[in-house]
């Protein structure tokens, strides 16, 4: 008896039932697939990995980890430089205890004291926490210096 796959429609000798397989669940919720040939077999696992590989990724972008690391912030356009302390870290961004000096949308140099990791930021957000004033800000682009510190402290989190 020959089937057909629901991927590819290729007429196959043999089908793989996907439709209670539990590593394709998420994937199939919207593709609606029930039987395919072993090769569309295959290529869904792959999919279905490279799936939760990129969600993993995101929320490991979007993690904050609390972090008081003193950090030195440079204007890019040599206006300023002021020293102070993180709040937060994430790897695309940080959270830090801000002065009066910093505006948003002004793109600044984040380095670590300690010379450990710098990055290029921009400026999304002040405001003011209590007393304080705290500022946001957004990683131009990705830093592998900056990376190995979020995972470091990410590694003393209980
Ligand atoms: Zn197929």
């Amino acid at each position: 008896m020959h089937t057909y796959c629901d991927r590819c429609n290729e007429v196959a000798d043999h089908t793989v039932d996907v439709s209670s397989d539990p590593e394709l669940t998420d994937l199939l919720k919207d593709l609606g697939y029930r039987t395919v040939c072993p090769g569309c077999y295959e290529d869904l696992l792959i999919e279905a990995k490279e799936a939760r590989d990129q969600l993993a990724d995101d929320r490991r972008a979007h993690h904050r980890v609390p972090a008081q690391i003193p950090v030195r912030i440079e204007t890019t356009d040599g206006g300023s430089t002021t020293e102070t302390v993180t709040e937060d870290i994430s790897e695309n961004g940080a959270q830090i205890r801000a002065n009066a000096e910093l505006e948003p949308g002004t793109v600044v140099r984040i380095a670590a004291l300690d010379g450990s990791a710098d990055a290029v930021a921009i400026v999304e957000v002040v405001w003011h926490d209590g007393e304080a004033l705290r500022a946001g800000l957004k990683l131009v682009e990705s830093s592998d210096t900056w990376n190995r510190l979020v995972e470091s402290h990410e590694a003393l989190e209980p």
